[in-house]
């Protein structure tokens, strides 16, 4: 007879099988139990047939890739326990010293301060190219190169590359693409496919989505995801992936399991309210340009009208607003902090509507001619009814100009 404690850690219950719901179980593990030895030495996790440890998946874990592979198109997929890490870890896996990589001026400002940071330290060099540009991007092409950055759009200044042509000038390079898909979210457009019906298909090598924005949807969850469709591309960066020691906690993945469903749906609901407010913003006076990619004036429209008019056809959630330059950046954080809808913070993608101004000058090696010359104010639009939020907009404009 065992004692107590021993019987409670050890109980032999097991609940009946064949409980079915539409919600996937959710699996929480360190240790994985091996039935004898020989399964503990036999048992291969690289492929998913089967489980060895937390850190290298569960069932709840492999499901979520799978779901991401389909969302996004890709083969294979790595969690992550933000996207700066899914970001970081492209760069960890690929890149050696002597290498270099090369990202559009508009990149996510944590990239940048990772190559500016450890990478440079490590004799990883960087350039930054102009988004706008596919002739600036193939002319920093060299010898060192081994890894190009794309975003579409700038996260902040929402420019639209010519995304097909810069894979093309990539590919005739023979280096590799990443893109940070979180705008397109894998519902835009599809980034293993940037020309459908074309074969073979064009398509980026690498897809990096910060999946605390639009999957998690809640704002309550960092993750990140890293996918690709070439399983030795693949196997590069998951046995980097392990060897650091990168996991995701199972509560986060449920959450994000939870939220993928209705992920479509809510995409086109921000994205429909943003279009709304973007257009609005055009006739107010203050503004001296607003950036939205659907927008027929907006930086690289025709590009985004070219790769995002099949699937959804979205435009994610996210616009920018220059204010024109009587307004002194004192006067745009009045009008910042007159919001009340719209809090101030970072990131996007959960329910509330988020305003962060930023200084382009700080942001950019040179000021990219399709911004005209102001403070910027991004808006992250949220889910709640677009009427409420242009009053908002128009308080705070009324309040700031007193
Ligand atoms: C938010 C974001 C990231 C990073 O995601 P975190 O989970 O916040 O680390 C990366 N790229 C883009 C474009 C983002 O918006």
């Amino acid at each position: 007879m065992t004692s107590l404690t021993t019987a409670l850690i050890h109980h032999p219950y097991k609940p009946p099988e064949g409980f079915v719901a539409p919600q996937p179980g959710v699996f929480k593990a360190s240790t994985v139990i091996f039935p004898d030895v020989a399964a503990m030495r036999n048992f291969e996790w690289k492929d998913k047939s089967a489980y060895t440890y937390g850190l290298h998946g569960t069932p709840t874990t492999y499901m979520l890739e799978e779901r991401l592979c389909t969302l996004e198109g890709g083969l294979q997929c790595l969690l992550l326990p933000s996207g700066l890490a899914a970001v970081a870890i492209v760069a960890l896996s690929l890149l050696r010293t002597g290498d270099e990589v090369l990202l559009p001026d508009n990149a996510y400002g944590p990239n940048k301060a990772l190559v500016e940071g450890e990478l440079k330290s490590w004799g990883i060099t960087h350039q930054y190219y102009d988004p706008m540009s596919p002739q600036d991007l193939v002319s920093r092409i060299g010898q060192n190169t081994r890894l190009v950055w794309l975003e579409a759009p700038g996260s902040v200044t929402l420019e639209f590359p010519d995304l097909r042509e810069m894979v093309r000038v990539c590919k005739a390079r023979g280096v590799l693409t990443a893109l940070d898909n979180t705008w397109g979210a894998g519902l835009a457009f599809a980034p293993f496919d940037l020309m459908p019906g074309s074969a073979p298909a064009l398509g980026v090598d690498i897809s990096v989505h910060a999946l605390t924005k639009y999957p998690s949807g809640g704002g309550d969850v960092l993750m990140g995801s890293v996918i690709t469709r070439d399983a030795s591309l693949h196997m590069r960066l998951k046995l980097t992936h392990m060897r650091l020691g990168f996991g995701v906690g199972a509560n986060d993945v449920e959450a994000v399991l939870r939220s993928l469903p209705s992920m479509s749906l809510r995409y086109r609901a921000h994205d429909e309210t943003t279009r709304a407010l973007a257009q609005w913003c055009l006739a107010q006076p203050e503004f001296a340009q607003v950036l939205h990619p659907a927008l027929p004036d907006s930086p690289g429209h025709v590009h985004w009208r070219a790769l995002c008019h099949f699937g959804l056809g979205g435009a994610a959630g996210l616009f920018s607003v220059v204010f024109d330059p009587a307004f002194g950046s004192a006067r745009v954080d009045k009008f910042c902090d007159a919001l009340q809808l719209f809090k101030i913070g970072y990131s996007w993608g959960g329910p509330a509507s988020l305003v962060v101004p930023y200084e382009l000058a700080a942001m950019r090696s040179v000021w990219p001619a399709c911004i005209k010359q102001g403070t910027l104010v991004r808006f992250s639009v949220g889910l709640e009814e677009a009427a409420d939020l242009k009053a908002d907009i128009a308080h705070a404009l009324a309040q700031s100009l007193r």
